[in-house]
C-alpha cells in the first residue's frame, strides 16, 4: 500500500516545488534529467538547486540516478505533490484523508474541502503493474522509454474526468467530476460498496437489468466501457447502481467493439448467475443469426444497438480530450486480441512493465548520495546526446 504523507506539503518550499516542477519539465524529453538541467531550469542563485534536490530525494519526490550520467526523475510520490499542490491552490480541496482504494492502476484516496465536503481523489499510476496486455505492446512501449509511466498516467486521468462529465451529462450513473490535473481525477464519493463485496441483493433483478440497461445504453451512445464488472459498479444500500473507472472505453467503430461489448454483458451474466444464483440462457456463439434470436436470447445485441449509435466526441473534446489521445491510450490498453503482433524475443516484453515498475515503486534506498558539502558530479553533454537520440526516435 502506498503512503501519502501530505503533511510534507506543508513542509516543501516555494524553491522546492520549483525545482520539482523543474525535473517535471525536463521529463518531457528525458527519462532521467540531468543535474545540470534542472539547475538551468529552475535557475535559482548560488547553486540552491543542488541543496533542494536533496532534500527532494529525502521525501522520496524524486529517484537519483548517476549509473550512465547524473540526474533525477520524478517519482509516484513527486507527481503527486505537483498534482496535489496544484489542486489545493486552486481551492479544489484541503485536505487528503485515507486510502479508500487500490485498484489495478490507481490509489484512491479521500479528499476534502474548506467546507468539509469530502469527495474522491483518484491517482491514475499506469505501468505500475501490466495494464492489461501491455505486452503485446512493446513495441510501443520500447521506442517510448519509461518516462512515459508520466504521459500515459496523465492521458488516463483526462479520459476518465472527460468520460465523466460527458456521462454524467447524459444522466448516466457515474460520479460527478470535479476537476482533473496531472494524472489525478477529483469526483464525488460514491457511497455504497463495489458489487463484489455485495452478498446479498434485495432485488438482483432490478439490479440485473440496470446494470445491463447502462452498457446497451452506453452503446447507444458510441460506447463501450471495456472493464464492466463487479469491480467497477457501485451498490449503495439503497441498491442504485453507479457505474465507475473509466479509461479504458472505446467507441463502437473500434474493430474489436463486438468482442469488448459481449465480454463485458457476459462478465455481468456470469457474475449474477454465480452470486444470486441467477439463471441465463446459453450464450449463442454465432452471431450470423443472432438478431433472428435476440428476443429468446438475455444477450442484447451489439449489432442492432450499434446501428443507432450516437457520439460523444463533440463533448469529450470540450474537456480536452482529442481523437489522437484516444489513440494514443488505446495503443497502449488493448490486449492480446491484436493481430500485429511484432519480433517475439524471449522476455524482452517484459522488460518495458518492469523497468517501469522499478521507475516508480522501488523506493531510492539503494542510490548513493553526495555526502553534505561534496559536490554532484556534471553530467556529460555527450551522453546527453546519444541518450535523447534514443529516446526520441519514436
Ligand atoms: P482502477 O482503475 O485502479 O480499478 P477504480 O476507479 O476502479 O480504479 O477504483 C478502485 C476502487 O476505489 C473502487 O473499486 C472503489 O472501491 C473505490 N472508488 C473509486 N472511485 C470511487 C468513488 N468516486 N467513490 C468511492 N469509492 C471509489
Ligand atoms: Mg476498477
Amino acid at each position: 500500500k502506498m503512503k501519502l504523507d501530505v503533511d510534507v506539503l506543508r513542509y516543501l518550499s516555494k524553491d522546492d516545488f520549483r525545482v520539482l516542477t523543474a525535473v517535471e519539465m525536463g521529463m518531457r524529453n528525458h527519462e532521467l534529467v540531468p543535474t545540470e538541467l534542472i539547475d538551468r531550469i529552475a535557475s535559482l542563485k548560488y547553486g540552491g538547486t543542488y541543496k533542494i534536490l536533496k532534500n527532494l530525494l529525502k521525501h522520496k519526490l524524486l529517484h537519483h540516478d548517476s549509473s550512465k550520467y547524473d540526474g533525477f526523475r520524478l517519482t509516484y510520490l513527486g507527481y503527486d505533490f505537483l498534482a496535489i499542490k496544484t489542486m489545493v491552490n486552486r481551492g479544489v480541496f484541503t485536505s487528503v484523508g485515507r486510502q479508500i482504494g487500490v485498484g489495478k492502476e490507481s490509489d484512491i484516496f479521500e479528499v476534502a474541502n474548506e467546507d468539509g465536503l469530502v469527495m474522491a481523489m483518484k491517482l491514475h499510476r499506469l505501468g505500475r503493474t501490466s495494464f492489461r496486455a501491455v505486452k503485446a505492446k512493446r513495441d510501443y512501449l520500447r521506442h517510448r522509454s519509461s518516462y512515459n509511466w508520466l504521459y500515459l498516467s496523465r492521458l488516463a486521468a483526462l479520459k476518465e474526468f472527460a468520460f465523466m462529465k460527458a456521462l454524467e451529462n447524459h444522466g448516466f450513473p457515474v460520479p460527478s467530476a470535479v476537476d482533473c490535473n496531472r494524472h489525478c481525477v477529483i469526483m464525488s464519493l460514491v457511497q455504497g460498496y463495489p458489487l463484489v463485496q455485495v452478498k446479498q441483493l434485495q432485488n438482483p433483478e432490478i439490479v440485473f437489468e440496470t446494470i445491463i440497461n447502462i452498457v446497451v445504453r452506453l452503446a447507444e451512445h458510441g460506447l463501450i466501457h471495456c472493464d464492466f464488472n463487479e469491480f467497477n459498479i457501485m451498490i449503495d444500500d439503497d441498491e442504485k447502481v453507479t457505474m465507475i473507472d473509466f479509461p479504458q472505453m472505446v467507441s463502437v467503430s473500434h474493430r474489436n467493439a463486438e468482442m469488448y461489448f459481449d465480454r463485458d454483458v457476459e462478465c455481468i451474466i456470469k457474475f449474477f448467475r454465480k452470486r444470486f444464483n441467477m439463471s441465463f440462457s446459453q450464450r449463442t456463439d454465432d452471431s450470423e443469426d443472432s438478431d433472428a434470436d435476440a428476443d429468446e436470447s438475455d444477450r442484447p445485441s451489439f449489432f442492432v444497438i450499434a446501428r443507432t449509435a450516437g457520439f460523444l466526441d463533440k463533448e469529450l473534446a470540450a474537456s480536452g480530450f482529442t481523437g489522437k489521445d484516444q489513440h494514443d491510450i488505446e495503443k497502449f490498453i488493448e490486449g492480446g486480441d491484436d493481430t500485429d503482433a511484432t519480433v517475439d524475443n524471449e522476455g524482452a516484453e517484459d522488460e518495458g512493465v518492469s523497468n517501469l515498475n522499478q521507475t516508480n515503486i522501488e523506493g531510492i534506498d539503494s542510490l548513493t548520495l553526495p555526502e553534505e558539502g561534496e559536490q554532484i558530479p556534471k553530467f556529460n553533454e555527450k551522453v546527453k546526446l546519444e541518450e535523447s537520440n534514443n529516446g526520441n526516435k519514436a
